[in-house]
């Protein structure tokens, strides 16, 4: 209101001014440098009285229940968050209070959850923010955003009736990297300065307790000073869920939806290795949105399956590639397919020519249990299934094509990882010091034989490949079982 006052009152001397005679234009001129500099200071923040976070306070209650896949995590997390329920027998046992808990671990694993979760559990006010927000050209400025987060904090519990009060930190390593690594470290280090200094002076009788809460997927870029025992003394692992663990996610996001007789979340979960909490989000949403496409009351497996494809590879393309261009990702597909089974018999999951994202067709094999060591056979039947697309194409149309690239880039990155544990015919070597003519040889003669090998297999079997590739070109896309009574 005293804004359009003062406004009104200068427009009104400056009329009077004009009417008197007086050359008002450099008054001009002066107010509108100084109403342009307002709001550059404004939208920069420099002005603002209070940091705002990204999300308002306490958007929607989480609980642990929630979180399916992290059973460690969550007791690690519940075990630290007992120590702020219980304060007073803390305050008596002369225990310093925990300030802060470090979660690290991939993208879309349920970090942040786990943090409103924690706030839940302690009964505090959420306020969430993201370390890119104190990051400003400005020295100064981030330390006055932590100033004023706390602040926020503080205020809100207060005014919300709560002793507790919860700031989440997502990618703390963009604010808390190690001091004098940045080009402007001048604003990084004062930034990150006026974190410790906040979190030191955090005291288990303040009238509001304020717990950290920060998330990272690169901790060794972090300060060492932020791990400093007294800071974010707890360190949390949040890892990509396991099989079981996905099963226990997919039952959370498919609770509200109805499911047809089909579905089977076991099959999906063991179809999803490699698929974090976020990923498995939007499988559900997807099979949902394909589902309502179709106008069916419920979401059957082939929706699912088809999701499992979208959130893997990306959206269906428009471009329709040509007759001749399809034929040849057909070829190639059935390729991969035959040798895949012929490796490994029940290992082709599905086999399509849809264009998605980057590929013009693929064939999914099934995963394996989530291993965790791989054998030498089990590589060199990889490399044979990656090169088999490409061999196929040259058996039966006579030539390859720019398409398998990547598949080769991937067969030589599996060679290159049998040379470096000791299984190729150089024997146990330092693969760091070996000279490159002898490892590029070593990747060829992997290569080749396991081409040669494909080739021979595939030459024997041309009219199975072509019944395949038939098959496709009719259908676009085969399930495993379908393929499997083809070529049985
Ligand atoms: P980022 O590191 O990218 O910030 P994050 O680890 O914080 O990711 P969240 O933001 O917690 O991940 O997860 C994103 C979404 O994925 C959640 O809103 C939720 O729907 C789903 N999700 C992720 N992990 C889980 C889980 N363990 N259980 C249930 N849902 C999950």
């Amino acid at each position: 209101m005293a804004k359009e006052v003062g406004l009104g009152l200068a427009l009104a001397g400056l009329l009077f001014m004009y009417l008197n005679g007086y050359d008002v234009t450099p008054l001009l001129f002066l107010g509108a440098a100084g109403a342009g500099l307002y709001y550059i200071a404004r939208s920069r923040g420099l002005l603002a009285r209070h940091f705002v976070p990204e999300q308002p306070v306490n958007q929607q209650e989480v609980s642990f229940a929630d979180i399916g896949g992290q059973a460690s995590a969550i007791q690690e997390l519940r075990e630290a968050l007992d120590f702020i329920k219980n304060y007073h027998q803390i305050k008596k046992l002369g225990i310093r209070p925990l300030k802060g808990i470090l979660l690290t671990g991939p993208p879309g694993t349920g970090k942040t959850l786990l943090a409103r979760a924690a706030a839940s559990y302690t009964d505090a006010v959420f306020i969430a923010c993201n370390g890119s927000e104190f990051i400003e050209v400005y020295a100064g400025v981030g330390a006055q955003r932590v100033r004023r987060l706390f602040q926020t904090a503080r205020e809100a519990a207060l005014r919300q009736g709560k002793k507790n009060a919860l700031i989440f930190i997502d990618e703390i390593d963009i604010l808390g990297a190690r001091r004098g690594t940045n080009a402007s470290h001048h604003e990084y280090d004062q930034t990150l300065n006026q974190l410790l200094v906040e979190m030191d002076g955090l005291k288990v009788d303040d009238r509001v307790r304020v717990l950290v809460v920060a998330a990272t997927n690169r901790p060794d870029m972090l300060d060492p000073a932020l791990l400093r025992p007294g800071r974010f003394d707890r360190l949390v692992r949040v890892d990509l869920p396991d099989r079981q663990g996905r099963l226990e996610i997919l039952r959370l996001h498919t609770r509200n939806k109805p499911l047809g007789d089909d579905v089977s979340l076991e099959e999906l979960a063991k179809e999803t290795f490699g698929f974090s909490g976020a990923h498995l989000e939007s499988l559900a949403n997807e099979a949902a949105i394909l589902a309502m496409r179709e106008g069916s009351e419920v979401i059957c497996q082939r929706h699912f399956q088809e999701a499992v494809e979208k959130v893997m590879m990306g959206e269906r393309l428009d471009r329709r590639p040509s007759a001749e261009e399809l034929r040849r990702v057909a070829v190639h597909e059935a390729g991969h397919a035959l040798v895949s089974e012929l490796v490994k018999p029940g290992s082709v999951s599905s086999l399509t020519i849809t264009p998605r994202g980057q590929a013009l067709g693929y064939m999914r094999q099934v995963p394996e249990d989530d291993p965790y060591l791989h054998t030498r056979e089990y590589l060199e039947n990889q490399v044979a299934v990656m090169l088999a697309g490409a061999v196929a194409e040259e058996l039966v149309l006579g030539s390859r094509s720019t398409g398998a690239g990547g598949d080769f880039q991937e067969a030589a990155r599996v060679a290159e990882q049998m040379i470096k544990n000791g299984m190729s015919s150089l024997g146990v070597v330092d693969a760091e010091s070996l000279p490159r003519g002898l490892r590029y040889r070593a990747i060829t003669e992997i290569l080749r034989g396991q081409e040669e090998r494909v080739r021979r297999f595939l030459s024997e079997r041309k009219e199975l490949l072509e019944k395949v590739v038939e098959a496709l070109l009719e259908k676009e896309r085969i399930s495993g079982e379908e393929f499997r009574r083809l070529v049985s």
